[in-house]
């Protein structure tokens, strides 16, 4: 379905601040500048968009009877870019009272998102990753072992930038926007993610709403904001979640898998969302994203990167004659 912009709120009350640190760890950043993304291709159902991928792998099976778990799991059709979050979108309002969606922003990163995909295994239990595209280049491997745990992801732009800043064209937009998702897909190694997309510090440029519209790509903003980003230790983290949670009943939780004091908290975090009768629902898109090649063939080349397949030699390079 398609929502009207009028539908947004321009001041978010979960707005999660600027730009985190985005030091890459071997290599200079790159620059968005480049070639201006085409127009995108008419609304067409998403269902169409469904690639001939594997199916993502299963969450393993629960060893824990005490875990928070899943209590239920449910498919989003993103024809027309649907928004969830009552921070911004008010129109899909399909969390029971008690209901949570775990989400986690900015990632992947090393040892705070493997120590989150651990707590979230030992609670048997889901959320969606937004992945910054740049981190998903420099991390592909602890993305990868996201997708295999179960988890949904989503993207977050390429390099974090507020796309309210008025120094960016809408092409720029559009490159921030396409460029992240074709690098959460390359970190992948060539598997689509959702069509699930978080604006970074929850700020929603009206043209860019519509064009998510136009790629069939959901938004999210959030019901309510951890603050994990302005958090002293994890007790602050579980203190401000819970208190907004115990007033509204429900709600997508915005969290970071970035941060080290989320990582920390996420344990006894889930341990008091289980005691306070709260139940996690898993979201899942009904068909992957489909990026844009010209945005994947960029991450490759920005990136210097040889290839994206993985396939064995043998696979590749097969004697026909001896
Ligand atoms: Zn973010």
């Amino acid at each position: 379905m398609r929502i009207a912009t009028g539908l947004i709120v321009a001041v978010s009350l979960c707005a999660s601040g600027t730009a985190w640190s985005q030091t890459p760890p071997s290599k200079p950043a790159t620059t968005t500048q480049g070639a201006a993304p085409q127009a995108p291709p008419a609304a067409t159902p998403a269902t169409a968009a469904a690639a001939a991928q594997p199916p993502q792998p299963a969450r393993a099976q629960c060893t824990n009877p005490n875990a928070l778990g899943v209590a239920r799991t449910v498919e989003i059709d993103t024809t027309g870019g649907p928004g969830f979050g009552f921070e911004h979108f008010k129109e899909l309002d399909f969390l029971r009272d008690h209901e949570v969606v775990l989400t986690f922003d900015d990632g992947p990163w090393p040892e705070n998102t493997p120590s989150v995909l651990k707590t979230l295994a030992e609670e048997c239990t889901t959320g969606i990753f937004f992945s910054i595209g740049k981190h998903a280049t420099y991390y592909p491997e602890i993305l990868k072992q996201v997708y295999a745990a179960g988890h949904t992801i989503g993207s977050h732009t390429w390099s974090h930038a507020t796309l309210t800043n008025k120094k960016l064209t809408e092409d720029q937009r559009k490159e921030e926007i396409e460029k992240g998702i074709s690098a959460v897909k390359w970190a992948l190694g060539g598997v689509s993610e959702a069509p699930f997309f978080r604006f970074p510090a929850l700020q929603h440029p009206p043209e860019m709403v519509t064009y998510l519209g136009t790629r069939n790509i959901a938004m999210f903003s959030c019901d309510l904001d951890s603050f994990d980003f302005k958090a002293r230790n994890a007790k602050q983290v579980i203190d401000v979640t819970m208190k907004k949670l115990n007033k509204l009943g429900k709600g997508i939780i915005l969290m970071h898998d970035f941060h080290k004091h989320t990582a920390e908290a996420l344990p006894e975090l889930l341990h008091t969302l289980k005691a306070g009768g709260y139940k996690v629902v898993a979201m899942k898109a009904k068909a992957p994203v489909q990026s844009l090649p010209e945005f994947d063939e960029q991450i490759i080349k920005d990136a210097k990167l040889p290839t994206v397949s993985q396939r064995p030699v043998s696979s590749v390079v097969t004697d026909v004659t001896q």
